[in-house]
């Protein structure tokens, strides 16, 4: 297999020491031996979503947590204001309309961050609103949201707060119980810098208030069953989970312990500061408004006159460095520069040394070595 760098908005590289945990036998899930490993990483999940409550571990991607959330939540009809700048907050809208609800989008421009005035003002415009959707970092369109600041608002009003944390959680700041969030999910691929496979989520005292008074929508991720299994002896999941990713998860969860919460933030920002400065110091043009730009993702217009396959093309093909393209209709427009998870100061050097000699290939004109000395600069 080529070793291609991976600068995606996930997934990510993972350390060599989850690798070796996942390559560890196969225990039974209902064993006293496996209701350890489970209860260590739900633990280590509470700690990292920095929360008193619970944490529940499903077996499904990032979206499994999301749909769970809405599933267990929301009645037949009933609104959910679903804010949406970008994919993953239409994601939240369209399991929604899925489960029968009644979403009210908030749509905001891709590219630009709600405010906490626009959600009051969605708030107090309809007193029915049930729920309020929000993606705290748009990987889409590499936008961070002030969640902290709508939590705020949200706790005036009797709607629960449910936060997709999927390109943040180890990356950027969250913090669930002093944000006042009600549900949050996240997923293993991200800034936790495990392997694909697994999504967690944590819930308060409120949000079970109302999932014991809602009909599950969905029979595998009923929430109800998870807290059943979770709270017996041995701790179990309902279902066979996947015992090697959990296994990977705690190591991963680990490795965030050791370096420290705030350190591997302060790390997630300045390779974002580096990565923006480099983009800039090529004559490029960030995608979101750089107030609102996230920590954990750059998007970047692509410029005049390369196509996306071009240069995603050859930085792959040419340099093996990996980067994401735009989605929907940000498709060939824009490109996204991950840098989560284990990201240092290597991989943007890399990284920004093939964009130059892409770029350059390509016929732009390029003065080889500006991006590198502006990556240089941050790292000082
Ligand atoms: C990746 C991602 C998800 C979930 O995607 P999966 O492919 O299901 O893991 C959800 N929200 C955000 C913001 C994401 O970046």
């Amino acid at each position: 297999m080529d070793d291609i760098l991976l600068m995606l908005p996930g997934p990510t590289s993972v350390a060599p020491r989850v690798l070796k945990a996942i390559s560890d036998n196969i225990v039974n899930h209902r064993s006293a031996i496996f209701g350890e490993i489970f209860t260590e990483t739900t633990e280590l999940m509470s700690e990292i979503f920095k929360t008193n409550n619970q944490s529940y571990l499903l077996t499904g991607s990032g979206t499994s947590a999301m749909e769970a959330a809405i599933a267990n939540t929301l009645n037949q009809k009933d609104k959910i204001l679903n804010i949406v700048g970008g994919k993953f907050g239409q994601r939240f809208m369209h399991i929604a309309k899925a489960m029968g609800g009644n979403p009210q989008e908030l749509a905001i421009e891709w590219g630009d961050a709600v405010t906490p005035e626009q959600v009051k003002e969605a708030l107090d415009k309809d007193e029915d609103i049930k729920a309020v959707t929000i993606v705290h970092n748009e990987t889409s369109t590499g936008v961070a949201a002030p969640i902290e600041e709508i939590g705020k608002v949200v706790k005036n009003y009797d709607a629960l707060y449910i936060v997709d944390t999927v390109s943040s959680l180890g990356g950027d700041r969250v913090d669930v119980d002093k944000f006042g969030i009600d549900i949050c999910v996240t997923g293993s691929q991200k800034c936790l810098a495990a392997p694909p496979g697994m999504a967690a989520m944590t819930l308060t005292d409120d949000a079970w208030k109302v999932i014991d008074n809602v009909d599950s929508k969905t029979y595998y991720l009923d929430m109800k069953k998870y807290r059943k299994a979770g709270s017996g002896t041995p701790p179990e999941t309902p279902y066979t989970p996947s015992v090697s990713m959990i296994y990977g998860l705690a190591e991963s969860l680990k490795i965030i312990k050791e370096e420290g919460l705030e350190n591997r933030v302060a790390r997630h920002e300045q390779a974002a500061e580096a990565t923006r400065n480099a983009v800039k110091a090529l004559n490029l043009e960030l995608f979101p408004r750089e107030e609102v730009s996230s920590t954990t993702v750059t998007a970047v217009k692509m410029p005049k006159g390369i196509t996306d396959s071009d240069f995603r093309g050859t930085m792959r093909n040419k340099y093996k460095v990996e980067l994401a393209g735009g989605q929907d209709h940000l498709k060939g427009n824009i490109f996204r520069i991950g840098h989560m998870g284990n990201i240092t100061y290597k991989q943007l050097a890399i990284t920004f040394s093939a964009m130059e000699m892409t770029l350059k290939g390509l016929g732009l004109d390029i003065e080889m070595g500006a991006s590198l000395a502006a990556v240089n600069q941050a790292y000082l």
